[in-house]
């Protein structure tokens, strides 16, 4: 990847970014640090060459083997909702996906966990995170479902996939005062939505609340080579 391709030209362009920024914030996310790490990083180098011309458009789109790059509000949403009660120090993400949520974290988060169960996605993923010098990441071939035991306990977890329950590893392995966000419920292909939850882990046990109705690829078990 040359610094043009990086830097954007056109439909790619910092003021293209902008542009998205500017809707998110219309559309609720009001912290700023969230939307500067939008504004700064590239969406395009996400996703396939023939659809970069859509990569700032606020939608999500096909990175191949049945997944999605998730919608940048939806990203926006979850990371706001991440951070909002303190910075954590160690965040781990459930669904690497081609890594543009990673690189959202990345950039506000001082140690990323990421674990996707696809590996040509994660290998794709790491790839592109290395191209943009991101060295805070650390990535690995895995069932999500189970969390990453000898890396936790986490200041938060993000899951990019719907279980219809929540796993109890990613319940263990939060930290006290910590927050997990998943969405929760029937798989999207059923017509139904699923549910965003934040949980915090109390001294006494899980505080549950509900941020909003999402569509998400459903959290499978096992990997795939
Ligand atoms: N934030 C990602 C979202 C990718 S879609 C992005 O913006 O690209 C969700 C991802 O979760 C998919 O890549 C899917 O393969 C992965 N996934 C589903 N179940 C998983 C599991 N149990 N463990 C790890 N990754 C999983």
């Amino acid at each position: 990847m040359t610094d043009t391709e990086l830097l954007g030209i056109g439909f790619t362009s910092r003021r293209t970014r902008d542009r998205l920024v500017r809707r998110l914030a219309d559309a609720g996310i009001v912290d700023q640090r969230v939307l500067d790490a939008i504004a700064e990083t590239p969406r395009h180098i996400f996703v396939d060459e023939a659809l970069a011309h859509r990569a700032y458009e606020d939608t999500a789109l096909p990175i191949g083997h049945g997944q999605t790059i998730s919608q940048p509000y939806v990203v926006a949403r979850m990371t706001q909702a991440l951070i909002e009660h303190g910075i954590p120090e160690r965040v781990l993400e459930i669904g690497t996906g081609c890594g543009y949520q990673t690189a959202i974290l990345a950039r506000l988060i001082p140690r990323v966990y990421s674990v996707e169960r696809i590996a040509p996605l994660l290998e794709r993923a790491r790839e592109r995170l290395r191209r943009l010098r991101v060295t805070n990441v650390q990535l690995k071939h895995a069932d999500g479902t189970l969390g990453w035991p000898h890396k936790g306990p986490f200041g938060g977890i993000l899951a990019a996939a719907a279980p219809r329950s929540v796993p109890e590893g990613l319940l263990e392995q939060l930290a006290e005062g910590g927050h997990l966000i998943i969405p929760v419920g029937s798989p999207a292909g059923s017509g139904d939505t699923q549910e965003l939850l934040r949980l915090r882990r109390s001294p006494t046990g899980y505080e549950r609340e509900r941020l909003e109705q999402v569509r998400f690829v459903p959290l499978l078990s096992g990997t795939t080579p």
